[in-house]
């Protein structure tokens, strides 16, 4: 390299008057946001972005999935392109730094590389998915950039057709449009992300930075507990066939059963429904709906398999019948083991006190990992609070996590350069 870049910093004051700009947009009055995507907040956010990008020396660009870029191009006109991204689209209610500083980092890196006269050997792209948290479908925009959107898919939106049809109409696409964003492996070289943890793990154990090794496999599953309905005063308890017990006794004992057996993993029983419903009446039926996460396949597959058995054996014990749906997974998905060790190497040079750590919870980098090396850094997130007007990172951590992703960045494109000229 000719220009001395090993001293390069991002502008903290530009990030955080941009930070400042974006978090007046779909303010909350409990100090959060609410950009749900595609709704009139996260539209003026687009906007914002847009006459950002456009009014910096970078490039503007957007695709058939309404996805937003800015381009530091590459020496190499025709290169394929390092991607740097997130979210700018909150959950309903949400906080002011999940995803947003995601973009808005990412930003700051080409704007400082640009700044500073370099010249990429291949070309860096900041970008802005289109909705990450699943206002309409998860992870949609990066979805449709790798190839992972069917058009099974778009006949589900969580808000039904007609609703999602108008919301994309607002910016001019369509579901036929959304399947045309899609890029081939060879034009995109690597995918980086920074995001804050929305766990409590980096802030209790006083880490600058999280380097992700997974994005956690999720499973998702109904249960259905069934016995007999009788007379809540005249049945005596012994003779009863009650499913409001049984699914009691499946909730205790799957808590149970999880710190001992699988402490990497976590459940959640969301949502339970008792039929007929009412006081006087022992349930005769119980709808369960639990998820699981787990941080690889074989932890996913013995999890399931271990809550179903605890599911039959409490159904057997409660004198009531079980059944279930189909198991929906969402695999696991490994982060690039080389990306993680720059990142290591860049936080060191940085003075970054870093541990590498699955994400338990799902991002755009997973879309990526079939089709390029792609790769996540995380930074505290206070007290773990996220999807809520409570979300909190320090200053601070939000700063080094942009420099980290700066100096990953800068390794990444320059050795790209390299593995590709040997
Ligand atoms: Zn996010």
């Amino acid at each position: 390299m000719a220009l001395d870049l090993s001293r390069l910093r991002i502008d903290p004051r530009r990030l955080r008057n941009h930070f400042k700009a974006l978090t007046r947009i779909g303010a909350t009055p409990e100090g959060g946001v609410h950009r749900p995507a595609l709704g009139d907040a996260d539209i003026e956010g687009r906007k914002w972005l847009r006459d950002r990008i456009e009014r910096s020396p970078l490039a503007y660009t957007d695709d058939t999935a309404g996805n937003q870029s800015a381009i530091l191009h590459g020496r190499d006109g025709d290169s394929p392109h390092i991607m740097i991204g997130s979210h700018l689209d909150t959950v309903p209610g949400g906080g002011r730094f999940d995803g947003a500083l995601g973009v808005l980092a990412a930003l700051e890196v080409l704007l400082t590389l640009k700044d500073a006269g370099y010249s990429p050997p291949i070309g860096l792209e900041a970008i802005n998915f289109t909705d990450e948290e699943g206002t309409h479908i998860g992870t949609l925009g990066s979805r449709a950039v790798t190839g992972r959107l069917t058009e099974g898919d778009l006949q589900h939106p969580f808000q039904g057709l007609p609703a999602f049809d108008s919301a994309l109409a607002r910016i001019g696409l369509s579901r036929k449009s959304l399947l045309q964003a899609r890029r081939t492996a060879d034009r995109i070289a690597g995918y980086l992300e920074l995001h804050i943890e929305q766990g409590p793990i980096l802030a209790e154990e006083s880490f600058d930075i999280g380097i992700v090794t997974a994005i956690v496999g999720i499973g998702r599953l109904t249960l259905q507990f069934r016995g007999r309905a009788d007379h809540a005063g005249t049945t005596p308890m012994a003779l009863r066939h009650d499913a409001g017990r049984a699914a009691g006794v499946f909730v205790a004992s799957a808590w149970d059963f999880l710190p001992e057996n699988f402490p990497d993993c976590v459940i959640n029983i969301g949502h339970l429904r008792f039929h007929p419903g009412t006081f006087n009446v022992v349930p005769h039926t119980v709808d369960l709906e639990l998820e699981y996460r787990a941080p690889d396949a074989r932890q996913l597959g013995d999890l399931q398999r271990g809550l179903i058995a605890m599911a039959k054996d409490v159904a057997h014990e409660c004198r009531v019948a079980m059944e279930m749906g189909p198991a929906e997974i969402s695999p696991a998905v490994s982060m690039d083991s080389r990306f993680q060790d720059q990142f290591a190497c860049a936080a060191n040079r940085l003075g970054l006190r870093h541990r590498r750590m699955p994400s338990g919870a799902g991002h755009d980098a997973q879309n990526f990992a079939d089709l390029c090396p792609s790769g996540m850094i995380f930074i505290p997130s206070v007290d773990g609070r996220s999807h809520g007007p409570d979300e909190y990172s320090h200053w601070d951590d939000c700063v080094n996590g942009a420099n980290l992703l700066l100096h990953s960045a800068l390794e990444v494109v320059e050795t790209y350069r390299h593995t590709r000229t040997k």
